[in-house]
């Protein structure tokens, strides 16, 4: 059984729309994905729809929060989030937050280069990103302003938190998330936790401290973790009963990781879904 349980679509800042997605993973050999579109479930219902036969759809999401970093100082964190019920009052509120954070957030760092000259015309950049707008879309606004010649590139320097264009945005505190998807029925996975390519570090006591508010498992296998991370992930996991996952991030022609470079155990999945209640999946 190969198990991908990370993934972007056209809901969020992925290429491939949520059925291309969903095809795409049965081209790539994959058992099971999960459509993980940033701070929305906008996507689940077409990947429903284009399920390939056999293929086992996992509906999640991943959700921009705050945690407490290695100097004490906020940082950002993403709290992958499964088979919660997407009723849920309170939590439906609060994606629909972090959706108008999103979009006034990139609007303001569209006009800001478009002061500067980089892009031409920032009301359209915004109006394309949709209403799950990130940094991206404005990535590819970029390159295809010739102003950088592709979208990692725009992020090493224009894009980075450090750089003169970054706005931040006021995203929900960890453990509220937590709670907040326990509460409706879901599970937790703490997204690539040693990504440090992304800016600074959440603090290690944190992950400890989310343990007693519901979290359930710890991404290992990531393509921005490297062999000391993912041996680190396994041993906190180990130490504190949580599930262990690897996935590949998927992100269509945003990045350059193929859908099902990383993989998750069965036993793990097994253990997510035995933690749920809120949605099942669904077999094509
Ligand atoms: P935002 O959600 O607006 O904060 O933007 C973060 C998103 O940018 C992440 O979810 C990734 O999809 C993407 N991203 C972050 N760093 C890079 C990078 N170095 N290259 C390409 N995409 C990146
Ligand atoms: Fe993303
Ligand atoms: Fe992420
Ligand atoms: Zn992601």
């Amino acid at each position: 059984m190969r198990i991908d349980l990370h993934s972007h679509s056209t809901a969020s800042d992925g290429t491939d729309t949520p059925a291309d997605l969903v095809r795409a993973a049965a081209t790539a050999g994959l058992d099971v994905v999960a459509l993980t579109d940033h701070d929305t479930t906008a996507g689940w219902d077409e990947a429903v729809a284009a399920l390939p036969s056999r293929m086992t759809l996992v509906r999640g999401m991943e959700m921009s929060c705050t945690g407490r970093g290695e100097d004490g100082h906020p940082v950002a964190v993403h709290l992958l989030a499964y088979l919660f019920d997407p009723a849920d009052p309170v939590f439906a509120a609060e994606r629909e937050r972090l959706r108008t954070e999103r979009v006034g957030r990139i609007r303001a760092m569209a006009y800001r280069m478009a002061e500067d000259g980089l892009l031409p015309d920032p009301e359209s950049v915004v109006e394309a990103a949709g209403p799950v707008a990130g940094r991206p879309h404005l990535a590819r606004a970029l390159v295809e302003a010739g102003v950088v010649p592709t979208v990692g590139a725009a992020f090493t320097d224009l894009l980075s938190p450090r750089g003169r264009y970054y706005v931040p945005k006021d995203d929900t505190a960890l453990e509220d998330a937590v709670r907040m998807v326990t509460a409706a029925g879901g599970v937790t996975v703490l997204a690539h936790a040693r990504a440090r390519a992304r800016g600074r570090l959440l603090a290690l006591d944190h992950v400890e401290e989310l343990v007693d508010h519901g979290l359930g498992g710890l991404e290992a296998e990531h393509p921005d973790h490297d062999a000391a991370d993912v041996r680190l992930m396994r041993d906190m996991a180990a130490n504190l009963g949580l599930f262990v996952t690897g996935s590949s991030d998927y992100h269509g022609a945003n990045k350059d990781i193929g859908i099902g470079r990383f993989t998750t155990h069965p036993a793990a999945l097994e253990e997510l879904i035995a933690r749920t209640s809120g949605v099942e999946v669904v077999v094509g």
